[in-house]
């Protein structure tokens, strides 16, 4: 097993969409950045690829690249599962919190939970994602942006495959069991 953490901050600007988790939030700001500025979403790709030791989204997915202009992260997020896969990791589950003055972000949880677990193709019960303000203090709480930090857990081949001769040992009487 491999724990990961990840934190994004990103400006809250006019004139930009309020999009957190994939989801469109109605609100009189948004998320300035170079790609849609899903912090929420930045913070958990950044968990994923640490807990990967695969390095981070500034790695994969520079803003100083033109291709990432205005992306979807959620596209982003499909990019690192499919990495992560690759690498033969699976992902145990995703625990994230949004640090955010207002918008109040509680109805549009479901909706980031389920599109985060379909970017990466797990279930819902793999995700979750909860939100908090820091009662008015610092920037967050000031509303002068919006914070995000996620922890993961991915597992390896490895860990199933010892599970599995542990499980089974004695069967056959040719391993020694641990136990
Ligand atoms: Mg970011």
């Amino acid at each position: 097993m491999r724990i990961g953490m990840g934190y994004d901050v990103h400006r809250l600007a006019e004139g930009r969409e309020l999009i957190l988790g994939g989801v469109r939030i109605p609100w009189e700001k948004g998320l300035l950045g170079h790609s849609d500025a899903d912090v929420v979403v930045h913070a958990i790709m950044d968990a994923l690829l640490g807990a990967a030791a695969l390095g981070d989204i500034g790695k994969h997915f520079p803003d100083t690249d033109p291709a990432y202009a205005g992306i979807s992260s959620i596209e982003l997020l499909k990019r690192v599962g499919r990495l992560l896969e690759e690498h033969f990791y699976f992902i145990g589950n995703i625990d994230a919190t949004i640090i955010a003055q207002r918008p109040k972000l509680a109805p549009y949880r479901e909706e980031m939970v389920r599109n985060v677990a379909a970017a990466l193709e797990i279930s819902e019960n793999q995700v979750s994602i909860k939100a908090t303000t820091e009662e008015g203090l610092g920037f967050t709480g000031r509303g002068e942006g919006i914070a995000a930090q996620a922890v993961a857990l991915l597992n390896q081949a490895a860990d199933y495959a010892y599970a599995d001769v542990r499980r089974d040992c004695g069967s056959c009487g040719g391993c020694q069991s641990p136990e």
